[in-house]
């Protein structure tokens, strides 16, 4: 056989992925195993999101969707949604595209600005797919590790000592995974200041913003002053409206840039399901109350765990203040976290992912997802207290 791709050859799987899915399969099998792997809400869709789509099947919207960007009626919903919510201005024919999920929007956010070699920062702890959609549009990603003691906080320091003059873009996520970190003002200034200097494109990835605790802001890089002329945004339905299966998010952004990212996408996808953009029209423009009740309720789980954990010796935990993700530090044992998850599995039959799957600067951690239920939760703590002093 001829030498295969090694473009995808020098790229690792995705750790998030294969923890979640090995968790599913050992429970499937029948081992009695806690998953706190899962990015995946536990909640079901609501309900009325699921009859527009039931609908839209049963009234033929089963073709290709027109415009394949996205039918008129949700591309209105998104650059409503993102001038009410997010104070972003776009125009809904040019600057929007619907995609099967997120993941794909930050895909064509990349494939759009970078060229060959170009260096892209992302901001570590991170989420797992990023260097490897950076690597995979041809650009070169650069981690600025923000350090644990500081509880991961973007400084103006951090950011000018990694960029060079190949430096293209800035990858910033928030609410954060896995930190749970939401930006602060003065680290929204710091990274609209450093692009601006430097001439750098932002692209927010900001598919958490549903799900922040304590009534604290959320800020959209893309509203702030000269930066929408220089930021894509990327967002979806997959975490606030528990619809991680249905596959739909979207980018918006300046309209030459959506341009290119429409060509990418009209020749890989076509475009995301129809029916799925049905269901986007009814999760963006009806009720939101769903919504809120599943925040408030991962806000009890956060407030659980965290009181049960930090009260076991070994773990420091942070509290988050987005996503559904607990990032608690393990100073007591001598494990890298790759091994303390492997310990913890075997040993407590909880499956979490390793820190170190999301950077340098997670070494030592591991990642606890509380989308999950309470009573899991409420098990998984008290195998935590049993196990975690004997490691
Ligand atoms: N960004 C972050 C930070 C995530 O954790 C995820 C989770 N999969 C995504 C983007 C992509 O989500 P989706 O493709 O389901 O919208
Ligand atoms: N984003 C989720 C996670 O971090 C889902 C898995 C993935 O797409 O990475 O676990």
């Amino acid at each position: 056989m001829k030498e295969l791709s090694q473009l995808l050859n020098g790229i690792p799987g995705s750790v998030t992925v294969s923890v979640n899915e090995k968790a599913k399969a050992m429970q499937a099998a029948g081992l009695d195993v806690i998953s706190l792997a899962g990015g995946d809400p536990d909640f079901d869709t609501p309900n009325h999101i699921v009859e527009a789509a039931v609908s839209a099947i049963r009234a033929g919207k089963t073709h290709y969707p027109a415009p394949t960007k996205g039918t008129p009626e949700v591309m209105e919903a998104i650059a409503r949604k993102t001038a009410r919510e997010n104070r972003i201005t776009v125009d809904s024919k040019s600057d929007v595209i619907v995609t099967p999920g997120s993941k794909w929007a930050l895909f064509l956010a990349l494939a759009a600005v970078v060229n060959p070699g170009d260096e892209v920062l992302y901001l570590e702890p991170a989420w797992v797919s990023y260097p490897p959609m950076i690597r995979l549009v041809g650009g070169r990603p650069v981690a600025v590790s923000l350090p644990a003691e500081n509880n991961f906080t973007i400084s103006e320091e951090l950011l000018s000592k990694a960029i060079s003059h190949k430096t293209k873009a800035l990858l910033i996520n928030s609410p954060n995974n896995p930190t749970g970190r939401v930006l602060r003002r003065e680290e929204v200034e710091v990274v609209t200041s450093t692009a601006l200097k430097h001439n750098l494109f932002v692209i927010a990835d900001e598919v958490y913003e549903k799900l922040i605790y304590e009534d604290r802001p959320h800020y959209s890089i893309g509203a702030e002053a000269k930066m929408a002329e220089r930021t894509i945004t990327t967002n979806g339905l997959s975490k606030g409206y528990a619809m991680t299966g249905w596959r739909l998010g979207w980018l918006v952004g300046p309209t030459e840039i959506i341009k290119l990212a429409a060509k990418f996408n009209s020749h890989s996808i076509t475009s995301a399901a129809a029916f799925t953009m049905s269901a986007a029209v009814a999760a963006l423009n009806g009720p939101q109350e769903a919504i809120e009740e599943m925040r408030r309720a991962y806000q009890d789980r956060r407030d659980f765990m965290l009181s049960a954990i930090r009260g076991i010796d070994g773990i420091e935990c942070q509290s988050p203040e987005g996503a559904f993700y607990l990032f608690p530090r393990f100073t007591q044992t001598e494990m890298d976290s790759l091994t303390l998850s492997e310990s913890l599995l075997k040993q407590a039959g909880i499956a979490a992912t390793p820190g170190i799957a999301f950077g340098a600067s997670g070494e030592k951690h591991l990642r606890f997802s509380y989308a999950t239920a309470m009573s899991d939760l409420e098990q998984a703590a008290e195998r935590l207290a049993r196990v975690v002093p004997r490691l």
